[in-house]
Order: structure tokens, then sequence, then C-alpha cells
């Protein structure tokens, strides 16, 4: 038997407490309608965390016990305190896949690992969006057809202050006229990083079985393959040395 795949969903969870048409859309919350579809895999382990939780859900020993990250946040990123922040970051460079959704472009978590603004256009505007597959040979594409269509989105634009992605998987149109770099990954230490764009909150984004089968398609493309701490140790030599380097280095260079 194979070890399940460990997915930690975690979810701002305010916008569902302050927004009845949100909380219609999402009765449980965002980030139990994305554990649900996640749970109905076979071979994962999937709990949930919230910002109001102790530590934001996201103690050391979830995190160590996380292979993958699923995050969802907007109006509060000010409120995720930079310790646990540093905590997730620290996970990622040791191995940790991060799934970024949507308006956690501006999460602090992002922004430390990817280093740059991450601003972008917006418009809540209930344009369509076009979603291109652009690599359908990847992993994250499979099941995907040349493009989908969501049928009401807010727009986001270029340019995306990111840093060139080292693979593109999406690019998206909106009717409005914008075009947006909509999937994207990134590694960062031994962690594997997507960011995938949809999702905004008065949308029924994430009940749309595409939407459900590229982050589905994702958690498993972002599953650790090691896990190496940060621990930089000061080693012994493999190899006998001679007992003064400096002076055999001299001699070979003919000095005295
Ligand atoms: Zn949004």
């Amino acid at each position: 038997m194979t070890t399940p795949l460990r997915i930690t969903v975690w979810g701002e969870y305010r916008h569902e407490n302050k927004n009845p048409k949100v909380a219609a859309l999402y009765p449980q919350g965002m980030h139990e309608t994305i554990a649900g579809f996640l749970r109905a895999q076979p071979e994962v382990s999937v709990r949930t965390a919230t910002l109001d939780e102790p530590e934001h859900g996201l103690t050391e020993t979830v995190l160590a016990e996380t292979d993958v990250l699923v995050w969802w946040g907007h109006m509060a990123h000010g409120e995720v305190r930079d310790e646990v922040v540093e905590r997730a970051k620290k996970r990622v460079l040791e191995g940790m896949g991060l799934i970024m959704l949507h308006s956690g472009h501006y999460a602090k978590l992002f922004k430390a690992l990817l280093g740059t603004t991450c601003s972008l256009k917006w418009r809540e505007a209930n344009d369509k969006e076009r979603l291109w597959n652009i690599r359908p040979d990847h992993p994250i594409t499979q099941g995907i057809g040349e493009y989908f269509e969501i049928p009401s989105e807010e727009m986001y634009g270029e340019p995306f202050g990111i840093p060139t992605p080292d693979e593109l998987i999406f690019i998206s149109w909106f009717t409005g006229g914008e075009v947006f770099r909509s999937g994207c990954t990134w590694v960062r230490g031994n962690g594997r990083i997507f960011y995938f764009r949809p999702g905004h909150e008065t949308y029924p984004t994430y009940h749309q079985p595409e939407v459900q089968r590229v982050i589905t398609n994702a958690v498993r493309w972002a599953k650790p393959t090691v896990c190496i701490p940060d621990v930089c140790p000061n080693s012994p030599p493999i190899e006998a040395l001679p007992e003064d380097p400096e002076r055999q280095f001299r001699s070979t260079v003919g000095h005295k």
C-alpha cells in the first residue's frame, strides 16, 4: 500500500462569513469545497486550516505532516503572522509543494518565495475567462482540452509582477480584451510551486469540473521528491587530506 499524499488546504475564511453571496456558493467555506473534491481522489489524506485558528492552523506539526499546501487568501493577507509565513516558506524550500490560488498572488508567502511585487490589473465585471492550455504534455493539464471557459470571473491582467515562470501552463483571455499568465510553475529550493488564477469568491469557480481537475492534477505534480532541511553542516573529508593542504598547493605551483 502506498503512502497517501498529505494535503493541507488553507483558507482565509472571511468572505464566507461576511458576504451572503459567497456563503451561498460555499456554505462550509471555499477551503472545504476544495478539500471535498480532493478527498474524492484515491490515496490522499486531506486536512483544512484557516486564518482564525491558533497559528492559523499551520503549526510546526501540521506543516511537517504536509506534502502539498493549497492556499486561498484575499482580504486579510496582512493578518497572516510573519513567523507562520517563514515556517511555511522553510517547508517549501525543504521540498513541500505549494498551490497558490487566485488572490493568493498577494499572499506574504507567495511574495516571500518569488521575491517580486506579484501585482496585476483587475476588474470585477463578469468577464468570461478562456484559459488556453499551452502545455498539453504537462501533468497539470491532463484531462483538459485545448482550452476551457469560465462563464463569469474577475479579470486579472498583465503585467503580472512575477519572475519569469519556469513553466507557463495556461494563458487566459478575458471578454474585456486582456490576457494573463494564469497557470505558472516555479521551483524554489526543493519545493514545486504552481500558481492558478481562477477562483474569485463571488463566482462558483471551484465547483467547475475543469478547475477541480487542474487543482487535483497540480497537487499530484507538486508532491515532494526529497526533504532537505536547511542545516548547513560542517563536513568531514571523504578521503584522507594532506597534513597542510596549503603547503602542498604552494609546492604544486612552484613557490617555497
Ligand atoms: Zn478575486
